[in-house]
């Protein structure tokens, strides 16, 4: 599954990601990070049944961890299939097929919200 793991000010000097993966024996696969000397916001993926241990850990860090289960959503009837979503998508949601219908990979999606800015015609949302 996909998570978001934020760290606070307070905790942005401590290395909380690498102790908590030594201290758990549980990989993340960092996808996205923007850290600077004030905030931190990670995206990993994490085996689901492993989420709960990273999570604890993370948490008893000072880290806020939430998942991430609300990938977008395309409604067809509004998608004219323009495109402009395929060039801001930082995941590689979108793509054209061989007939320049838009593909989406909803499995990649990370929430970030980009795409539903740049859609003309409304027609992306996150999930419910
Ligand atoms: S919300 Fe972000 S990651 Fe998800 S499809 Fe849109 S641009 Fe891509
Ligand atoms: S930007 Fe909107 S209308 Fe254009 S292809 Fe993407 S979902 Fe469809």
């Amino acid at each position: 599954m996909k998570i978001k793991i934020s760290i606070p000010t307070e905790r942005i000097h401590n290395p909380i990601i690498s102790e908590s993966i030594i201290d758990t024996g549980i990989m993340l696969n960092i996808m996205v990070a923007n850290i600077d000397s004030t905030y931190g916001e990670l995206i990993a993926d994490v085996n689901d049944s492993r989420f709960n241990g990273i999570k604890k850990a993370l948490e008893s860090r000072g880290a806020i961890v939430a998942i991430l289960d609300r990938p977008i959503h395309r409604d067809e009837e509004e998608c004219v299939d323009c495109g402009a979503c395929i060039s801001v998508c930082p995941m590689n949601v979108y793509s054209f097929d061989e007939t320049w219908s838009l593909c989406v990979d909803e499995k990649k999606c990370i929430q970030c919200g980009m795409c539903i800015k740049m859609c003309p015609h409304g027609a992306l949302k996150l999930g419910e």
